[in-house]
């Protein structure tokens, strides 16, 4: 009989079938780490372990969403639905609604996100007349963050001289005072941040053993996928939860270890075995995802690391093709070639957009990419950056539902309250905030009780201040029978906001608008998605948080087919079959802010092994000779991992022409004297000819006009019948016979759209479609 069990090899089933106890996988990339936590959690509940009793913690909430799918297809829906599975901050949050009320806090608590927590800091240094160019508040709430992923209370903080004495060499003295009231006041609106989900999760499972041995009892089984990732705070509560039964398994690459910055600690993973008893110890060596070369290159890159695990990974894939490397001049030539390059890819193997990715250090990178794919009218999305969730008026809208929910929100109120304008000013809201914290409450209580304080606020403000809160307050009511959907529509339409930009009538004004539509549609969305889940009502509580809690990667719209532009962070433990890593240079990657040390140097390195092992098919490596950065041009120089690459797998493009370019270039008296016989080095070693000199602003100009240059035809070039027209009917090797509906674009762009007779209608590009005029 055949079982899904086959569906892995023998040293994955090891682990998936391992009973109880501690274990741990660690193995190189695309060699079916999640693959293994996927099954084995079906295969759990194969043996009857009740699926309450599993939790299983991700890197993003999409990819638990995908493993729960092919649990639902093993195991059955039903069951599958009552598995926890989510991100540490996804499933801590829900665990934190039911029992934060023993910590004080609401169980409708609110989620500030990075922008709240901001702005909160930034007012809290107004208030307390502290100079803003040296209580920065970005780098306050960066501070307070890694306090507290340490688990650095106030208390603590205070108690530790050194810390205390850094922050007051570094002539921040108050850091501390402007951390407790940032606590005080996040407490007092009831809002958590990201930090304190996992804080506030370890304070309540340190002070109420009642809680912890709850939530033992109900995780018996515990898996974490990308665990070298984990910070302390997480290590702390995963620690803890599987502290009395055990069954812990952990899935994990040293040499995929690239949030050190953000606190995670790869010795969690090098010290599980020392951190429980009995520890099965698995190791995956065949990689499923990518050709050899690939796999191949990728060993030999991350072999220059000094510090790490001793690990085998290879494949029965095929060859593949070489890597490619591609060097251009300018970084919006290095974007052309990009989008000329997938447009090829795509139309000579006809590939939807979604199977190209394109990867780079830093989010800046994407804008001369995106240009150029926009040139080419190639479809793409970008992930991470600014989210849909974060835009003003998305965020307008947010802030009266935050409200309705959890009117203590600070952060929400001050957002909307004069929001669409209703003539409450700036002054008011300070009087009010005075008053909130003279008396310990929060802003909106104040505002409820302005009858009985004296506030020097005049009548008519009062009057407005009133309605406000009787505003929010028949939301309220709405609130207790209506859907999420309901609600949103109805607060959108009420407050004026809607109004505001529709009057407005500028595109701007109006694209806002259509913005708020979306957020109703994805609401509607959610809402039904929601009936269909066992524990859920479809309110708006669970919508916020649904937002709030949404990785980068998660925010997903519709399925249209878009290529994929990510920082390589975000791009951890995804694949695809052609993926592009451009701005190859040095000083960019590696990044020149993390080239201070051994083990700086070893992240990035490690960080191009995870961005490298994403590809299945086909990697491009690019890089430009000169760059834009912080506004100035720069001469970028190959980065050095380039030439850590085995040779034998790499192949260099940048195409012969290019050296012709040179020459025109220097026919149009751009560079000075150039020694023509470096310019036809292909490696990419010296591929700066070292007697050219940096061209000026006006140089680039010209340069910048120059054509772009097309990327060289991949497959063999095929000539096309001249008599091919409107109507003619073809003859496709692999898609049959066909008519030609319409011929467009000239030259090497020329396209015929062709409905087949198997009912498809495809684009191909003449040059390469292997077509035959019947
Ligand atoms: P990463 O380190 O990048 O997170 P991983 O070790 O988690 O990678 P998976 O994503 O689980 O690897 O697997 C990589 C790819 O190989 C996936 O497409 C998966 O479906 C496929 N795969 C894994 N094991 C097998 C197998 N036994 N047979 C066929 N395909 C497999
Ligand atoms: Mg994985």
């Amino acid at each position: 009989m055949s079982t899904f069990l086959d569906e892995l090899n023998e040293a994955q089933r090891a682990p998936v079938l391992h009973k109880d106890g501690p274990l741990m996988v660690i193995a190189g990339a695309g060699s079916g780490k999640t693959r293994v936590l996927t099954y084995r959690i079906a295969h759990l509940m194969e043996q009857g372990v009740d699926s309450f009793n599993i939790l299983a913690l991700t890197f993003t909430n999409k990819a638990a969403r995908e493993m729960k799918k092919r649990i639902a297809d093993i195991v059955g829906n039903s069951e599958a639905k009552n598995l926890w599975m989510g991100t540490f901050h996804s499933v801590f949050a829900k665990l934190l609604r039911f029992d934060g009320d023993k910590l004080g806090f609401p169980s409708n608590f609110t989620i500030y996100d990075t922008q709240d927590s901001q702005r909160l800091i930034a007012s809290i240094i107004r208030e307390m007349g502290l100079d803003k160019d040296v209580y920065k508040y970005k780098q306050i709430q960066n501070r307070i963050s890694s306090y507290k992923n340490s688990l650095i209370t106030v208390k603590a903080y205070f108690n530790n001289p050194e810390l205390v004495e850094a922050d007051a060499m570094a002539k921040r003295p108050r850091t501390g005072e402007i951390y407790q009231e940032y606590v005080d006041r996040c407490f007092k609106a009831g809002a958590m941040d990201f930090d304190d989900l996992l804080l506030r999760t370890n304070e309540l499972l340190n002070r109420f053993p009642e809680v912890l041995m709850k939530y033992q009892e109900r995780f018996k089984y515990i898996l974490v996928d990308e665990y070298q990732d984990t910070n302390h705070s997480q290590y702390l509560i995963v620690k803890a939860l599987s502290d009395r039964y055990q069954n812990i398994c952990v899935v994990g690459d040293d040499a995929q270890s690239i949030y050190s910055f953000r606190g995670a600690n790869i010795s969690n993973i090098l010290n599980f075995q020392r951190d429980y008893n009995d520890v099965g110890v698995y190791r995956l060596e065949q990689n499923y995802r990518s050709t050899k070369n690939i796999v191949n290159a990728a060993n030999s890159i991350i072999s220059k690391n000094k510090n790490q695990l001793e690990k085998v990974v290879w494949t029965a894939n095929e060859a593949g093709a070489a890597i490619k490397i591609h060097r251009s001049i300018t970084d919006a030539e290095e974007g052309r070639f990009v989008a000329g390059s997938i447009f090829e890819n795509k139309m000579q193997r006809q590939l939807p957009n979604g199977n190209f990715a394109v990867l780079y250090r830093t989010n800046s990178q994407s804008r001369a990419i995106e240009d150029a794919l926009r040139k080419r009218d190639i479809p793409y999305r970008i992930y991470g950056g600014l989210s849909f969730y974060q835009r003003k008026e998305i965020k307008d809208v947010l802030s009266y539902l935050r409200l309705v929910v959890n009117p203590k929100d600070e952060e929400a109120l001050k957002r909307v309250i004069n929001f669409p304008a209703r003539g409450i000013g700036q002054t008011t809201v300070d009087r009010l905030v005075v008053a909130a914290n003279h008396y310990g409450r929060s802003i909106f209580e104040v505002m409820e009780n302005l009858d009985k304080i004296d506030l020097k606020i005049n009548a008519g403000t009062k009057n407005r201040l009133h309605d406000f809160v009787t505003m929010i307050k028949s939301f309220q009511i709405m609130n207790e029978g209506a859907d999420a959907f309901v609600l949103a529509e109805h607060v959108a339409k009420k407050t004026g906001i809607l109004l505001e930009f529709k009057k407005d009538g500028t595109p701007e004004g109006i694209a806002r608008m259509e913005n708020i539509e979306e957020l109703l549609n994805g609401i509607k969305d959610f809402v039904e998605g929601q009936k269909e889940l066992a524990d859920a009502t479809g309110d708006i509580g669970e919508f916020l948080e649904d937002v709030a809690l949404a990785t980068d990667l998660d925010k997903e719209t519709g399925d249209e087919d878009r290529v994929a532009l990510m920082t390589i962070h975000l791009a951890k433990g995804l694949e695809f079959p052609y993926v592009y890593i451009v701005g190859m240079e040095e000083d960019l990657f590696p990044s020149a802010m993390s080239m201070n040390t051994r083990s700086e140097l070893e992240e990035e390195r490690r960080l191009f092994y995870v961005a490298l092992t994403r590809a299945e098919k086909e990697a491009y490596l690019t890089y430009t000779q000169n760059r834009y950065r912080w506004g100035k041009l720069i001469d970028a120089e190959p980065s050095r991992f380039l030439e850590e690459i085995d040779e034998q797998y790499v192949e260099n493009l940048t195409p012969i022409e290019n050296t012709y370019r040179y020459k025109s270039l220097i026919d149009t008296d751009i560079f000075g004297e150039v020694d023509k016989s470096r310019l036809r080095q292909t490696k990419p070693k010296n591929t700066n000819p070292p007697s050219i000199r940096k061209p000026n602003e006006s140089q680039l100009r010209k340069l910048r006009k120059l054509k772009p240059q097309l990327a060289q035809p991949i497959g063999n070039g095929n000539t096309v019948d001249p008599n091919l027209a409107e109507g003619s009917l073809v003859n496709h090797t692999r898609f049959g016979r066909g008519k030609v509906l319409k011929i467009e674009g000239i030259g090497n762009d020329k396209k015929a759209e062709i409905k087949f007779e198997k009912g498809e209608v495809k684009k191909l590009l003449l040059r390469f479609a292997k077509l035959e005029v019947l």
